[in-house]
């Protein structure tokens, strides 16, 4: 008998694990759909503002053959600069879905920090003027350990680094890249910038999917305010944390993140050993 009750106890216990299990999954279901809707809204409405003055400018061009040639030009630059918003937006949107669903395929590797500015920097000079970069010093001390990630996505967050530093820096302004071991298991690379600065309470928020300080109306810089969200889930992805410092308005912002430190392999020291 004793066995018996014994069994049900158990069966019971089980049951109630499984209950609890089963209600822990229906609220993470739940606090997925909210998040896929409210990205669903969110990406409507970003793309609905671009497209609309696509539209506008079509129909006009369409609709006023007598219109002067410079309205003209004005109305096809307006046109193909937020279709190619909507190509970015899209492309980011696409991006960090993949990151968040961790549909990526990973490809840990060691990697040499300064290659991977390098190859960050080369990305930047593809997609600015020269002219209108700021300084951009490159402070690294010899010997950098090196850091485990993948070479791929680790350019892609110093790249967007660099992008928003050159974005918001005036052009007479320094951006300075800098590296140094944390502790032994981790090395921190810092993007700091002369910039226009962040307000205290925004330096958390800047990290959120589609956060832009001018909103979607005014913005001048052409982002999609989703880079600073796929960076975090890039360093996150590697143990590493990213988190921004500024002093405020026109203080200049810093931007650090942390990634693991492949241990060196010491060589053990030669036994001197007797020749027979
Ligand atoms: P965006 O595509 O707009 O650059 P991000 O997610 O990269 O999107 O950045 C979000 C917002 O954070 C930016 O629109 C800007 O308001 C702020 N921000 C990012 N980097 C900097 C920086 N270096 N200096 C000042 N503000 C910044």
């Amino acid at each position: 008998l004793v066995e018996a009750i014994a069994n049900q106890v158990g069966v019971a216990l089980i049951q109630a694990e499984a209950y609890a299990h089963l209600e822990d999954l229906n609220q993470q279901l739940a606090a997925l759909d909210r998040t896929r809707s409210n990205l669903v809204a969110i990406t409507g409405h970003e793309l609905r503002t671009p497209l609309s003055t696509i539209q506008v400018c079509l129909e006009s061009l369409s609709t006023e053959p007598d219109m002067p040639p410079e309205l003209r030009q004005v109305m096809l630059n307006t046109a193909l600069s937020d279709a190619e918003r909507m190509r970015k937006l899209i492309q980011d949107f696409l991006t960090l879905s993949k990151l968040e669903s961790g549909r990526v395929d990973w490809n840990p590797e060691p990697l040499a920090l300064p290659e991977c500015i390098d190859l960050g920097l080369s990305h930047i000079r593809a997609r600015h003027n020269p002219q209108d970069l700021p300084q951009i010093i490159t402070h690294l001390p010899e010997n950098l350990p090196l850091i485990e990630a993948d070479g791929e996505w680790l350019v892609e967050v110093l790249a967007k680094l660099l992008d928003n530093a050159c974005k918001f820096t005036p052009h007479k302004g320094k951006i300075t890249i800098s590296a140094h071991p944390r502790d032994k298991r981790m090395l921190q690379v810092t993007v700091a910038d002369t910039g226009r600065g962040i307000e205290p309470k925004r330096l958390e928020t800047v990290f959120d999917r589609f956060y832009q300080e001018e909103g979607a109306l005014q913005r001048t810089t052409g982002g999609t305010g989703l880079g600073l969200a796929i960076c975090r889930q890039i360093i996150q992805r590697w143990g590493g944390m990213i988190w921004a410092e500024s002093q405020g308005k026109d203080q200049g912002s810093s931007f650090h993140f942390t990634l693991p430190i492949i241990p060196s392999v010491e060589t053990p020291p030669l036994k001197n050993k007797k020749r027979t």
